[in-house]
């Protein structure tokens, strides 16, 4: 068995979101468990939503993170209801902000959430489009169990286990949501951001996988980051200190 992890740009919209479902593919003699992270940029809206909604806005950013994910599907003609019970679950919580006009990290880790949530179901969609038997799930039904450090929850001991048990048992490829998790108490967590590669190191070490690939949009390490270096070059070779420096 391979974890594939899949964020950043390299989920940036349909094209791309095709492209993941066509590795994932090219993958299945290897058994592959998928991890995913947010549509790009959807888990800065999601945050910048639940603090605009105790300010008594956030009418707009909730549209454009609908837009966003309808306009994928559109493009990728899949049924919008796959995500509408997510959408509504998100607005039912914003319209209580409205009234309480709080947000703790609690909150606004069950706000986060719904990035790879809904990114989850429209992957495992498009892979069932092209006739890969996939299904999403949340990483906590399939015994993600964290600490209750709401913002930078840290898996327990036990999820190893429970991950192992459940993804074994298994016979689609599952689309796992990255980055999220729960407290024994069955309250969402985050694991911080950027935790979906976290996530997949964390999937990949409880069902003992052969390997654990993080995919992004660009080819292997850069020598500076190309956003910034516009010439960046892509290193032949590079070393753990040198790795970790850059
Ligand atoms: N979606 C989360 C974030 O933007 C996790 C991740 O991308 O790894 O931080
Ligand atoms: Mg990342």
């Amino acid at each position: 068995m391979i974890v594939m992890k899949f964020g950043g740009t390299s989920v940036g919209g349909a094209e791309q979101i095709k492209t993941v479902a066509d590795i994932v593919k090219s993958y299945l003699n290897k058994k592959p468990v998928v991890v995913v992270s947010a549509v790009t940029k959807i888990t800065d809206k999601l945050i910048e939503l639940a603090n605009t909604v105790s300010e008594g806005k956030g009418n707009e950013v909730l549209d454009s993170i609908k837009k966003i994910h309808y306009d994928i599907m559109e493009k990728l003609s899949l049924d919008k209801s796959l995500i509408i019970q997510d959408i509504e679950e998100l607005s039912k919580m914003i319209s209580k902000i409205k009234i309480s006009k709080r947000v703790d990290n609690k909150l606004l880790d069950s706000i986060q959430s719904f990035g790879e949530r809904m990114l989850s179901k429209i992957i495992a969609a498009q892979l069932n489009k092209i006739n890969v038997k996939a299904q999403a799930f949340n990483s906590y039904d399939l015994g993600f169990v964290t600490t209750a450090d709401f913002g930078n929850a840290e898996p327990l001991e036990k999820a190893f286990d429970s991950l192992n048990d459940n993804i074994k048992k298994l016979n689609v490829v599952p689309v796992i949501t990255g980055f999220i998790g729960k407290t024994e108490q069955g309250e969402i967590t985050t694991l911080g951001r950027g935790g979906s590669d976290y996530s997949a190191a964390v999937i990949g070490g409880a069902i003992d996988a052969s390997e654990i690939q993080i995919w992004t949009d660009v080819d292997g390490i850069k020598s500076a980051d190309p956003k910034i270096v516009s010439n960046a070059k892509t290193l032949e070779k590079v070393s753990f200190a040198e790795a970790s420096e850059l």
